[in-house]
């Protein structure tokens, strides 16, 4: 052991499990792309100011779990704690939302970064999946996003999650419903901090999950109940549409979700087997977040799924997922001029598209073969002295057993065509 361990909150992915999340990032990943959505990457930090406005000044996001830091420089930076001010910033800033159709549909992969009290499925830094459809206003576009998760995680096959789903209300009718809503929790027993937090943003106060606040909230005011015609309806029609694709959902009058910019469609998905760290991924509609960091009015919406809690849902249901084998053929060189000749080939089977290794360090053939297993791969390619001087090569079946000498010339097509 090194005397470095990584950073608290923060863990390495090691092989073999390191497979499983690049998996499972490629699962949420290829309904997106199926769906018109583009790939974009953004930096892993930003100016602190983007958050602050972006995420909101009284989310807990901003005020207790933000790296910011200035620079030498002296620009104030924060590295990036989600990942839709980024991407909305870029759009704008590259004028994506003049140049085409809108909306705009973008995805993304990556790190973010959040000074939480680490526990199990939290973590300081962890790694998201997102999409964003920017510049349109249409419940089917707030409809595809549900179902395109829904698709994701059912394709990874988890089946034991929910989907959360509640409308936000827009700027017409939320003021209403936040004025009923602070002078009921202006009446209530609540310590300080969260009573101050009612009146930066009460809806937040709905979302504590302190036993002793909840239960204070059973008659509280909800937005459902406040909701103006419009938004009724763009609620309703994108729960009909979701229904209509088979994706079950449950209306949570109460869910709001822990950033400022959210409004209207506003959707969480919980897995029942993850404890208190239960959300494996949001989000919702934001139709004022590019007014607030300075652009034109473009509604959105977008979700992010969290690939380290979807790996603990695969674990809880106890789901193992089939990943590829990453190697076919082990090769085995018994000597120096064995070496020489079956380097050659591997390089040449890679060239032509069969995954191979090699037993590097002159290993003995004991040695080397005990690799040859441990590599996962079909098949061991083992060459001696005199196989060189026969032209052939030992193509031995990993699975079987069974050996039998291939011309070495036609090797490379032999596995070709066995690996299919
Ligand atoms: P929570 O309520 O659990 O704090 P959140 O509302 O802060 O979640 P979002 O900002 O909506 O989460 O991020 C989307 C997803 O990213 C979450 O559903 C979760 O799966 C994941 N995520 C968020 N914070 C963390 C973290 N600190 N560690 C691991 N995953 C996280
Ligand atoms: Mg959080």
């Amino acid at each position: 052991m090194s005397t470095f361990k990584a950073p608290k909150g923060t863990y390495d992915l090691l092989p073999p499990d390191s497979a499983t999340y690049l998996a499972v990032r490629e699962a949420i990943a290829a309904p997106l792309r199926g769906s018109g959505y583009g790939y974009i990457e953004t930096p892993g930090f930003e100016s602190v100011e983007l958050f602050a406005r972006g995420v909101g000044e009284s989310t807990d996001i901003v005020t207790k779990e933000m790296y910011a830091f200035e620079t030498k420089g002296g620009d104030r930076l924060a590295l990036r704690p989600e990942g839709t001010a980024s991407v909305l910033r870029a759009a704008l800033e590259a004028n994506l939302h003049k140049a085409g159709n809108l909306p705009v549909k973008l995805w993304y992969s990556g790190s973010y970064y959040r000074y939480e009290r680490p526990q199990k499925g939290r973590y300081r830094h962890f790694s998201q999946v997102g999409a964003e459809a920017i510049g349109a206003e249409d419940p089917a576009l707030d409809a595809e996003l549900i179902i395109l998760a829904d698709q994701a995680y059912r394709s990874l096959g988890l089946r034991n999650f929910r989907i959360l789903l509640n409308s936000l209300g827009d700027k017409e009718c939320r003021p209403v419903y936040r004025e009923a809503l602070q002078t009921f929790l202006r009446g209530l027993d609540l310590d300080e901090d969260t009573l101050r937090r009612a009146e930066i943003n009460p809806l937040r106060v709905l979302d504590d999950k302190r036993e002793s606040v909840q239960k204070q909230l059973g008659d509280a005011p909800l937005l459902r109940d406040y909701l103006c015609d419009a938004c009724k309806a763009y609620h309703e029609e994108v729960r009909e549409l979701v229904t209509a694709a088979g994706v079950v959902f449950e209306d949570d009058p109460k869910l709001v979700r822990g950033l400022d910019y959210y409004t209207r469609t506003t959707f969480e998905f919980v897995h029942d087997g993850l404890g208190s760290q239960s959300a494996v991924g949001g989000g919702g509609r934001y139709d004022g977040l590019s007014e607030m960091i300075g652009g034109p009015a473009l509604p959105s919406v977008g979700w992010a799924l969290g690939v380290d809690r979807t790996v603990l849902a695969l674990e809880a249901e106890g789901v193992e997922l089939e990943l590829p084998a990453t190697t076919s053929v082990f090769a085995v060189p018994l000597g120096d001029e064995a070496r020489r000749v079956l380097f050659a080939k591997v390089t040449e089977m890679r060239k032509n598209g069969v995954a191979a290794d090699f037993a590097y360090g002159g290993k003995g053939l004991k040695a080397a073969m005990k690799a040859a297993n441990r590599s996962g791969a079909r098949y061991a390619l083992i060459l001696g002295e005199r196989d060189i001087e026969q032209g052939v090569v030992q193509l031995k079946d990993l699975e079987s057993g069974e050996q039998t000498a291939v011309g070495m010339n036609e090797i490379v097509a032999e596995l070709e065509s066995r690996l299919g």
